[in-house]
């Protein structure tokens, strides 16, 4: 697979501090590609570089063979881009927006009708903007980045106004995309949004790139541990459990944590009742890749025993 973008050695910053750091990678023709991060990553500035709007201080970005900067007619064609707010006119129907964009792009009319119809709005083509909510303003804008069938498709944030029957109805859309053979790139903040879409993703953390590959490889990268949360009805030495067990033991007040492998769960829970020992309570926790994300992130703390 050829690339249709690449990033080589990106960088920018704003008031002396980097907001997007060194950052090299490429994406794939016919990819699904997700920039992930925490807010204040780096996405956007990333996302406005890539498509022309901001320079880089260092670095540059082509995309299909062609330098984004100085912008050349080919490479705006090359792409269609939803940006995270994107401002329209609150006087203007649906369909006088998607007619407004649709002739300065010079597309076909009937293309209006049709995009309004897959972000399901086509019932509203004759509402006024002004009174749409910021869901319905969201698919309108997704409608106008479909209206010009561009190999490639740049969305910023694009389910954040959305509910979760948009949001998935989103997924669906950007499917389709990709089945036609269209290239998607996506930023999102959201790692379980991405889990069942992205071919590979990209997590940034304060402008830099933190991991790039697929999902799986960040599994494989963080294997995930059992935590099992035990109560005995009479206390036991952690240091006695860990040495019989094998794994390690923190005693958490009256619980003992018991940190496994996935293949050693079972095991472990075959040996808690072993020579009269009586379980008072269990629990299981399992890492999930979102768990593995907020740490990365620095939004959330590994789970406590509080929190049970
Ligand atoms: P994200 O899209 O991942 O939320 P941004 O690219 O918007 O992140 O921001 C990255 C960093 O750059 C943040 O620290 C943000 O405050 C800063 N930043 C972004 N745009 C500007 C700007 N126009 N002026 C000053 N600082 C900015």
């Amino acid at each position: 697979m050829t690339s249709c973008v690449v990033v080589e050695h990106v960088s920018k910053k704003y008031n002396g501090k980097k907001a997007v750091n060194d950052l090299s990678f490429e994406i794939k023709r016919g990819e699904i590609f997700s920039l992930l991060g925490p807010n204040g990553a780096g996405k956007s500035t990333l996302i406005r570089m890539m498509t022309g709007l901001i320079q880089p201080d260092s670095g540059q970005i082509r995309m299909n063979g062609e330098q984004v900067l100085p912008f050349k007619k080919e490479v705006k064609r090359y792409f269609s881009f939803l940006p995270e707010t994107m401002s329209l006119y609150p006087n203007l129907t649906a369909g006088e927006t998607l007619r407004f964009f649709s002739r300065l792009q010079r597309i076909p009319r009937h293309r209006c009708e049709e995009v309004l119809d897959v972000v399901g709005l086509l019932g509203f083509k004759d509402k006024k903007i002004g009174g749409f909510s910021k869901g319905m303003r969201q698919r309108l804008g997704l409608a106008v980045a479909l209206l010009d069938e561009a190999p490639l498709l740049i969305l910023d944030e694009p389910t954040s106004g959305l509910d979760p029957y948009w949001s998935s109805r989103f997924k669906e859309i950007i499917r389709r995309k990709k089945r036609e053979g269209i290239s998607v790139l996506f930023a999102s903040h959201d790692l379980y949004e991405v889990e069942s879409l992205a071919d590979r993703i990209a997590i940034l953390n304060e402008g830099k790139l933190y991991y790039l590959g697929t999902l799986d490889g960040l599994k494989a990268r963080h294997p995930t541990e059992i935590r099992i949360r035990v109560r005995f009805e009479v206390p036991q030495d952690p240091d006695g459990l860990s040495r019989e067990l094998g794994v390690a033991v923190n005693r958490m007040g009256d619980w003992a944590e018991l940190i496994c492998r996935r293949e050693e769960k079972v095991r472990i829970l075959r040996s808690l009742e072993k020579g009269g020992r009586k379980l008072a309570d269990l629990h299981i926790h399992e890492t999930t890749l979102e768990e593995i994300y907020r740490t990365i992130s620095g939004r959330a703390p590994s789970p406590q025993m509080d929190k049970l």
